[in-house]
């Protein structure tokens, strides 16, 4: 007799990302030649003298249980990122140190959400949000954007989209998968629009605050209206800025008494992240950022190649974007002269004939369209978009 699973679970899919990085991975390990580029990690080697803290935290015999919330020296160093970076002020007791950032979330949406409570999403929308909603049982209610308006939400159609069930707006920019981030004067209109709504809560995941290379420097919503920063929730971490995706050190900056409910949560479930990992997050967050520059750099070289190449590509078309590792490609035609049943069988078609794993953009709440990470070296960019080149039919 199968085991019974709760509802809870029957609700959620697995992370497609995850899943298809997964499948790629399997199909490598049989022999296949396969050129990931599925996954949002960087692949650059974590710098070295974050590794050394973390050797020199092992021998220190920084190996025992922290606080719940995070160590007193990372909180410190998160507080004096925050003013560094992005000019805004915090008590140690404001910020929650978690297992990446995608822990800070899952304790936010835990924290705050009840049955019937919605929250808003724009999409194309990082894959894990509606259902990390979902698993705190609340509803998911997607703010659509397309190519045409850059991707982004406007502040008419944020306006017509919150309800009295409304408790949260979850911005990311800039964005998983759409690589597009709002400017100041974006923020600034988004802004007064919430400054009616005094009950919504606003997350801003800022994980890829670093990867960028508009013109004017990255803003986030609690700089911009500091009105809104007391309801504001700023998520950030250190796996996209310092290649330390497996280190697993996220956290999360706001509202005292949330952050007290957030760290129970985390309190009840995992504990504290792991004591190496945030001695090497110390060094991270507070030693010379030139390691984060150089990355920048490689990313916006490879952004600013394979734009253009895809775009050569029969059926294909995407747009520039301001910071991430992702390119959100419209595939529509190319799919409908593929025959294929959706991005989903295009993206198992481009799997088998060219080797080549990308995320299908249902995924992300964008059927017809799929995301390509150039989280990858350049060579492997240019072998992948030659094969993809070679499985399209031509226009
Ligand atoms: N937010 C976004 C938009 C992401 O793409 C990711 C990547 N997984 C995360 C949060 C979580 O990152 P992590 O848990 O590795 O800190
Ligand atoms: N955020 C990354 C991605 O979108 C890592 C995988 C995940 O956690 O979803 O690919």
């Amino acid at each position: 007799m199968p085991i019974r699973t709760a509802q809870r679970v029957a609700q959620v899919k697995p992370s497609a990302t995850i899943a298809m990085s997964m499948k790629a991975a399997e199909l490598k390990a049989q022999g296949r030649d396969i050129l990931s580029l599925s996954m949002g990690e960087p692949d650059f080697e974590t710098p070295d003298h974050i590794q050394q803290a973390a050797i020199e935290a092992i021998r220190d015999g920084q190996t025992r249980y922290t606080a719940v919330d995070g160590t007193p020296a990372l909180k410190d160093a998160v507080i004096a990122k925050f003013q560094r970076d992005n000019g805004l002020d915090y008590e140690r007791d404001q910020i929650l140190v978690s297992t990446g950032a995608k822990q800070s979330i899952y304790n936010l949406l835990q924290a705050m959400i009840d049955p019937g409570d919605e929250v808003l999403i724009p999409a194309p929308y990082w894959v894990s949000y509606p259902d990390m909603v979902r698993l705190a049982g609340g509803a998911p209610v997607t703010l659509h954007t397309t190519m045409d308006c850059d991707f982004k939400i406007t502040p008419a159609q944020l306006n017509s989209a919150i309800t009295e069930q409304t408790r949260l707006l979850i911005l990311n920019s800039p964005g998983n998968p759409t690589g597009r981030a709002y400017t100041r004067a974006e923020l600034e209109a988004l802004g007064e629009v919430l400054e009616e709504h005094p009950r919504v809560v606003v997350v801003s995941d800022d994980i890829y605050e670093h990867i960028w290379w508009a013109d004017e420097p990255f803003s986030t919503l609690a700089q911009v209206c500091p009105s809104l920063a007391p309801r504001t929730v700023v998520i950030n971490g250190v796996s996209k800025a310092y290649a330390m995706t497996g280190w697993r050190i996220g956290y999360a900056a706001g509202d005292a008494e949330l952050i007290k409910q957030m760290r129970k949560i985390q309190g009840q479930s995992t504990s504290n992240p792991c004591s190496i990992s945030q001695a090497a997050a110390v060094a991270a967050l507070s030693d010379s950022q030139l390691c984060v520059e150089k990355m920048c750099t490689e990313f916006r070289k490879r952004h600013d190649w394979l734009v253009p190449a895809l775009n050569e590509l029969p059926g294909l078309t995407c747009s520039a974007g301001e910071g991430a590792f992702y390119v959100f490609i419209d595939a529509s035609e190319a799919i409908e002269r593929m025959g294929a049943d959706g991005d989903g069988e295009f993206c198992e078609h481009l799997l088998e004939k060219a080797g080549v794993a990308l995320v299908p953009g249902s995924a992300f709440g964008a059927p017809g369209h799929v995301r390509i990470s150039f989280a990858c070296s350049l060579d492997t960019l240019k072998d992948a978009v030659s094969r993809i080149g070679e499985a399209l039919p031509a226009g």
